[in-house]
């Protein structure tokens, strides 16, 4: 297959990046670097079959020559990320997409896309199925990514019902591993970042609210599962581990092995309070559930930020 990845050189996109050339495809990936890196990708330069293009998705969408896959995975994904970029993140969430399905008409490729738990918002309903309408406040702070990740759902299922695009819709829960960036702003990096060089580690408000966090690996497998099936989701892929961030942060300084001290911040706007996905969906149609513990995920990430040159990768701007 040849596939078109998005967003390639980020987080999530450069394992899909190295998952598809392991297992034979080519691969065509789009970054415009916004909030990822070459280096992510760099390990896959002068691979057979890998291309890496330097476009923003939401000028201009051009590829030459046969398209059998679309992963649609540009966009800013952190809340501190999307704040700094809110009308970047607007943009690649509607333009983009448009171009990214329209990319995929012109091939008559499959078409994914990747949405996110934060379409359910603050949820009132709680594990989240697929057929939960949400709870999101279009006009807080953290609407431009809600909002830009909501239309383009209504976007890819526009494309499917009226020009025939064969499309899925996979909402994303909280993935970690390696290859986040450790200045990202989300908590899994803040707080290995914080524990490994022995500063306060930074929990939002009592701690209380929980998230559900999903090992990179198995969240591969799983939007590879929806990539290669016919189903049109949207399908949640999340691990249902539901941890609150108090423990969570007591964890990581535990697995660091870390002296550090809990200091407490202030919560975000509309920070959700409560996030755990219902995957019965994901079990009857892809069979896929996750197979890494996420004490071994929390290992293996803490593992590769210890191997990153300390000074480089530790050092966050002011
Ligand atoms: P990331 O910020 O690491 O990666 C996003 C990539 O998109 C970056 O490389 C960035 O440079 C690129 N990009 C942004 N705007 C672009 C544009 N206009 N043109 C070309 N490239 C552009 O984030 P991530 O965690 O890897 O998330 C990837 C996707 O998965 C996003 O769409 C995000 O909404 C979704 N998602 C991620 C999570 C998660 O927990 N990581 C959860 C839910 C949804
Ligand atoms: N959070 C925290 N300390 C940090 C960064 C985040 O306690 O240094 C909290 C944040 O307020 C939220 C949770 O951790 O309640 C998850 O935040 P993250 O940005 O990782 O993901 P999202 O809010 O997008 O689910």
């Amino acid at each position: 297959m040849r596939v078109v990845v998005t967003g390639g050189a980020g987080f999530l996109g450069s394992h899909l990046c190295e998952r598809l050339i392991e297992r034979g495809d080519q691969v065509v990936c789009l970054d415009n670097f916004l909030t990822g890196t070459p280096a992510n990708v760099e390990h896959l330069q002068g691979r057979d079959g890998f291309r890496l293009v330097r476009t923003d998705v939401t000028d201009y969408l051009h590829v030459v020559g046969p398209v059998d896959l679309v992963l649609h995975f540009a966009s800013p994904a952190s809340p501190v990320d999307y704040l700094r970029v809110p009308i970047e993140t607007l943009k690649v969430g509607s333009i983009g997409t448009l171009h990214a399905l329209g990319l995929a008409k012109d091939k008559g490729a499959r078409f994914v896309l990747a949405s996110t738990s934060e379409v359910y918002g603050d949820p009132e309903v709680h594990p989240q199925p697929e057929s939960y309408w949400g709870h999101v406040n279009p006009v807080g702070p953290r609407g431009v990514y809600d909002e830009a990740k909501r239309f383009a759902e209504a976007l890819t299922l526009a494309y499917r019902h009226t020009h025939g695009v064969d499309t899925g819709i996979v909402r994303i829960f909280n993935t970690f591993g390696p290859r986040m960036r450790p200045d990202d702003g989300r908590a899994i990096p803040n707080f290995i970042r914080q524990a490994l060089a022995g500063e306060p580690v930074t929990v939002a408000g009592d701690g209380k609210q929980t998230r559900s966090i999903c090992y990179v690996d198995d969240l591969v497998t799983g939007i590879l599962a929806m990539a290669d099936a016919d189903h049109s989701g949207p399908i949640n892929i999340g691990n249902p581990h539901e941890i609150a961030m108090l423990d969570l942060a007591r964890w990581i300084i535990d697995l660091t092995g870390s002296a550090s001290e809990i200091v407490h911040i202030e919560r975000p706007v509309d920070d959700p309070t409560i996030r755990q996905p219902d995957t019965t969906l994901a079990q009857a149609v892809l069979a896929w559930e996750p197979q890494v513990a996420v004490e071994d995920g929390l290992l293996r990430t803490i593992e590769w930020f210890r191997s990153q040159e300390q000074a480089q990768a530790f050092a966050v701007p002011p």
